[in-house]
């Protein structure tokens, strides 16, 4: 069993901490809300008073925040804890922050010859809950051979996407995709319903069609016609529109720095903005066939 270090214990974090001291290891955490370090003390975890004491004496050290300011500032800002790292910790973060963000603080790891992995995750809270996500991986081999059985404490698959950053690259990518998905099925239902047809029938015409994709197959966004998701639950759970919005932002971050043209995941993003500001943004984003419900005409 390894002794870890984990920073980050909100939604994700907290759940997947968890899942670290259900599989037998031993625990340092701290996040700056000191409840969320209380329940996870009542796990058997040990609470220490901050983040540069978590990396001491420890086998892995895995952070879990918001944003890229968040995982800057942790590791190369001017408290930084990457000065208090002994190069044999594996260091993993698993925040989804801009591909830039996660290459610079890997390339400071590398300097003070730590290895580093981006390992941003796909799954949620029910994901994070139950042991699932997805983990997509950037940096060496040699670090993912090392990470690979704590990472299959809290997942259950794990892709290696190539060097550092690129763990961020392949997120972002699929989720710019994704929302793209959700909002053409949307508005591809709402065009069928508004001719007449039932929801139910023309989703399952499509989904067996060239049309057919994930939002069809397993995350239905009309109410009604799929159990157990979020449209069937006033689009509550799942994943937020806020989250969506920030994955989106950091998907156009990387087209300008590189000049990739983005049009379908800009203009997806400027319906996920407007649907926000129509108050949904603590909503799961299947929760745009509403922006196409309630239209006006
Ligand atoms: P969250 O806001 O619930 O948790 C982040 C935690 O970090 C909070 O508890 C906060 O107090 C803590 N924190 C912030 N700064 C800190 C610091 N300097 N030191 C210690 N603790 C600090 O967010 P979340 O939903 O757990 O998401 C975490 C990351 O996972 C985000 O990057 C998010 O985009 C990504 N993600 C979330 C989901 C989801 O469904 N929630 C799904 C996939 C990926």
């Amino acid at each position: 069993m390894a002794k870890i270090g984990f920073v980050g214990l909100g939604n994700m974090g907290g759940p997947m901490a968890s899942n670290l001291l259900s599989a037998g290891h031993e625990l340092k955490v701290f996040d700056i809300v000191p409840e969320l370090v209380d329940k996870c003390e009542q796990q058997g975890a040990t609470p220490v008073a901050g983040a540069k004491e978590t990396v001491k004496d420890v086998d892995v050290f895995i952070s879990m925040l918001p944003a890229s300011v968040h995982v800057e500032s942790l590791y190369v800002g001017e408290e930084g804890i990457l000065i208090e790292i002994d190069p044999r910790t594996l260091v993993i973060d698993c925040s989804t922050i801009a591909p830039s963000s996660a290459k610079k603080v890997s390339e400071a790891a590398a300097e003070k010859g730590i290895v580093m992995l981006d390992a941003p995750v796909s799954g949620g809270v029910g994901g994070a809950v139950g042991g699932t996500l997805t983990f997509i991986v950037g940096g060496s081999d040699a670090g993912l051979k090392e990470a690979r059985p704590i990472l299959a404490n809290m997942g259950k698959n794990i892709f290696h996407a190539g060097g550092p950053g690129a763990g961020q690259v392949a997120k972002i990518c699929n989720n710019m995709l994704l929302s793209v998905l959700m909002t053409g099925t949307a508005e591809a239902l709402q065009l069928g319903v508004d001719n007449g047809l039932d929801p139910a029938v023309l989703s399952e015409i499509m989904r067996k069609s060239s049309g057919g994709n994930w939002a069809l197959e397993a995350y239905n966004p009309y109410p009604g016609v799929m159990d157990g998701v979020p449209a069937g639950n006033n689009y509550e759970g799942g994943f937020l529109v806020d989250l969506m919005i920030k994955d989106l932002g950091l998907a156009m971050e990387a087209a300008l720095q590189t000049g990739a043209a983005t049009p379908m995941g800009s203009l997806a993003r400027n319906l996920y903005i407007a649907h926000r500001g129509n108050g949904f943004g603590r909503k799961d984003f299947s929760s745009i066939q509403k922006m196409f419900l309630e239209k006006t005409n």
